[in-house]
């Protein structure tokens, strides 16, 4: 093994530390955000019996793994959901430390990593309360204002890149917008505001292909849900979780995806070759 790589598993693995440490504060902020709690002054405590939880209560994954899913004091049950967020958070961060930075420990990785974390919190919140915090998209933004900035570090400024990220923010929020408009809204402030902030991460070409990607993926689950209800179709979904998957599966492959589509119909997308 070269020291590249005893370096890229030495970083891989403080990654994913890192990420299933912030995963536990996302549980946090899944259960104290939608009730407009303090999500940082207030110690962590069982649900059940209220009991301040210890240091070796709040070890991320390992835990819940070894109390076997129940409070050390009272045995009531602990949501799987918080080992199932801690370790979806780490190996996310890994896999975007490995694909997106592509094994380097860059400044680009923590506004990715800030991004999706923030999409995950809003996908289980929207979830469940068909609302979505501002500090969330807000947070959304500042990855991509993180990325934009590595960006520039990287490769120097360019009007084009920034004018790529400034039209992303409008592109997919103002169809959001106007479907908001047309449909009296039907369409959710809080979908606009997400995709404003994911536009400017992907750029407008990207953050379109999201948008369509995460309609179809929301059709594909009415059909489900739909199949499941017997006929019955669901008056009120929420988005944020669709169009969230697809913004991540962009973060991975966005610009992949558009030159692939674009070969399937012939287009090469404007590059001409000559030979
Ligand atoms: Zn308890």
């Amino acid at each position: 093994m070269d020291l590249l790589t005893v370096m890229k598993i030495f970083y891989g693995v403080i990654v994913f530390l890192f990420g299933a440490v912030i995963g536990s504060f996302l549980n946090v902020l899944i259960f104290r955000l939608p009730k407009k709690e303090n999500v940082v002054s207030e110690s962590s405590h069982c649900m059940s019996c209220n009991h301040k939880l210890g240091p070796a209560d709040l070890v991320p994954i390992f835990s819940w793994l070894f109390l076997g899913g129940k409070c050390r004091y009272c045995k009531a049950k602990i949501s799987p959901q918080y080992p199932i967020i801690e370790t979806l958070n780490a190996v996310m961060y890994v896999l975007l430390f490995l694909f997106v930075c592509s094994g380097e420990p860059r400044l680009s990785l923590l506004g990715y990593c800030a991004a999706f974390s923030a999409l995950l919190v809003t996908s289980v919140i929207d979830w469940r309360t068909m609302e979505i915090p501002d500090s969330m998209w807000i947070t959304v933004l500042v990855g991509g204002i993180i990325v934009y900035i590595d960006e520039i570090i990287a490769e120097g400024f360019e009007w084009g890149c920034l004018i790529e990220r400034v039209i992303g923010f409008f592109a997919a929020s103002g169809v959001l917008f106007l479907l908001a408009v047309v449909t009296k809204g039907g369409m959710g402030g809080g979908d606009i505001k997400l995709m404003a902030a994911c536009g400017f991460l992907l750029g407008w070409k990207t953050v379109l292909l999201a948008l369509v990607m995460g309609g179809l993926i929301g059709t594909v689950y009415l059909i489900f849900s739909a199949v499941k209800n017997k006929g019955k179709i669901k008056r009120k979904v929420p988005f944020a979780p669709h169009l969230a998957a697809a913004v991540t599966i962009c973060m991975f492959a966005g610009p992949q995806i558009i030159e692939w589509y674009l070969k399937l119909c012939g287009i090469t997308g404007g590059h001409t070759h000559v030979h």
